[in-house]
């Protein structure tokens, strides 16, 4: 049997080494365009920052692939024909299928304004991009980024990394606040600004103005300023990279629409990752979850399912991570911007204006439902547990100390976090359950 996947990224590649894993017989061939070899997209911003190579990006050596017999084609899929099971590549090569895996990914939304294409304007989401931004930001003192999401933060630690100025501007009252509460989103705006950063709230881009060369030289935002720039980046979301797809037999929505076992509306067809959408997705979740984690989970449940193991995409709590400048962030479990009905959230901050920490328990049962930790990292396996078993929100806060990953924090944050509970609840009194840890258990 000859299971194909197009694109290489942690949904296809991770389908790609459980096919291996599960089945030494079949024959995988996987098809990508961007590069030959895996990378991790979540680490191209070191790349520019100088901090990693491009070897350093690539997870497995390059004879991994030969060794585990998976064929690895550098090809571009213009064309998929799939009445008779096969692929037109740009080389003029056409693969055929038994089983095929559609593993493609997203694509940067791009702006619809005046001097939207002009030179030195892009989107981050390539080893292309990051090439291409390496060119136009050479030797510049100023730049926009547009978009206060996850990877416009990014490029601006990118840019200032480089000693580079940066307006950023964002279309809300304050940074990602469609998804972080507000003391959350208000912290960061503070670190932005503290990293010379020129944030610009409740501001978009109107238009994009050239120089004579075509290149862009300024942006003039909704609130009437005009900007002096050399670059522009676009980072206002992705949407899934569907598009060669469309006008064929397959049904996609804004993605590729799948039924739990990760199948399309076409036999044999299959499709994982960041193009994926589901038919009908968990409640509390969403149908594209555009996340690493996402994409290796799904990649596993794909190849299952290509291999007849019937088995039904089941997601993890939810989890994300992310790093703001030096600030880390780790959500897990649903926290909503504002509270729901029936919840409740306690809320804690550090004197420094730094760390904070954010449960989310349901008033009448307790049972914890979401956390939020910017500037501490937690143990993803106790947060996890915590919530994959309804833990009540008192026991999580006797036994908080069990989820610091750094020791030296664990006692007064601890502390900090019960101190606010009796806040907010002054009839109680809880005290923190301390465990022996193995160091004292075997050294005294
Ligand atoms: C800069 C950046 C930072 C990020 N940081 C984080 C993070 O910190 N945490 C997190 O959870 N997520 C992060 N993400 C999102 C995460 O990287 C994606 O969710 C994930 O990489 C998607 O994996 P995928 O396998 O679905 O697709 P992709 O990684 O997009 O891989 C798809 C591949 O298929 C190729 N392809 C597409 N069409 C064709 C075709 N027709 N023919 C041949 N090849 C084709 C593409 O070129 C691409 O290489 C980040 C994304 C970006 C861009």
């Amino acid at each position: 049997m000859h299971i194909a996947i197009i694109g290489n990224g942690i949904a296809g590649i991770t389908a790609a080494r459980y096919l291996r894993k599960l089945s030494s017989g079949c024959h995988i061939s996987v098809i990508s365009s961007e590069t030959r070899h895996f990378y991790s997209r979540t680490a191209l911003m070191y790349l520019y920052m100088g901090h990693l190579t491009y070897e350093n990006l690539k997870p497995y050596e390059d004879r991994f692939w030969q060794k585990n017999r998976i064929t690895l084609l550098h090809d571009h899929v213009n064309q998929i024909d799939f009445t008779q099971q096969c692929l037109h590549c740009s080389s003029g090569k056409v693969v055929y299928y038994d089983k095929l895996l559609l593993a493609t990914g997203s694509k940067s939304n791009t702006l619809n304004c005046p001097g939207h294409n002009l030179q030195g304007v892009q989107g981050l989401y390539s080893l292309q991009d990051v090439q291409l931004m390496q060119q136009h930001t050479q030797g510049i003192t100023h730049a926009v980024v547009a978009g206060g999401g996850l990877i416009g933060i990014e490029v601006a630690e990118m840019l200032r990394s480089k000693g580079i100025g940066v307006t950023f501007l964002v279309r809300e009252n304050s940074y990602w606040n469609s998804i972080l509460p507000p003391e959350e989103s208000d912290m960061l705006n503070r670190h932005i600004r503290a990293h010379g950063v020129n944030l610009l709230l409740d501001t978009q881009i109107q238009a994009i103005l050239p120089d004579e060369h075509g290149r862009v030289r300024a942006v003039m935002t909704t609130t009437g300023a005009e900007i002096a720039c050399r670059f522009v980046a676009v980072t206002i979301g992705v949407q899934p990279n569907v598009d060669f797809l469309r006008q064929t037999g397959l049904e996609i929505d804004r993605g590729i629409l799948v039924n739990q076992y990760l199948q399309t509306n076409l036999p044999n067809v299959f499709a994982a990752g960041d193009c994926a959408q589901l038919r009908q997705p968990l409640p509390g979740r969403k149908a594209i979850e555009q996340v690493w984690y996402t994409g290796r989970m799904q990649g596993i449940t794909a190849a299952l399912n290509l291999l007849n193991r019937e088995t039904a995409y089941q997601p993890r709590i939810w989890f994300n991570s992310a790093k703001f400048f030096d600030l880390e962030y780790q959500t897990y479990g649903n926290v909503p911007p504002a509270p729901l009905p029936g919840q409740t959230q306690l809320y804690w901050q550090h004197p420094d204006g730094q760390k904070c920490l954010r449960l989310v328990y349901q008033t009448q049962t307790g049972a914890l439902q979401g956390v939020n930790a910017l500037g501490i990292r937690l143990r993803h396996d106790v947060a996890e547990k915590w919530l994959a078993q309804q833990t009540p929100a008192e026991t999580v806060l006797t036994q908080f100390s069990t989820a610091i990953f750094d020791p030296e924090f664990t006692q007064p944050i601890e502390q900090a976090l019960l101190n606010q509970y009796h806040l907010q609840n002054p009839g109680k009194q809880l005290r923190a359950v301390h465990k022996r840890s193995l160091w004292h258990t075997i050294f005294g």
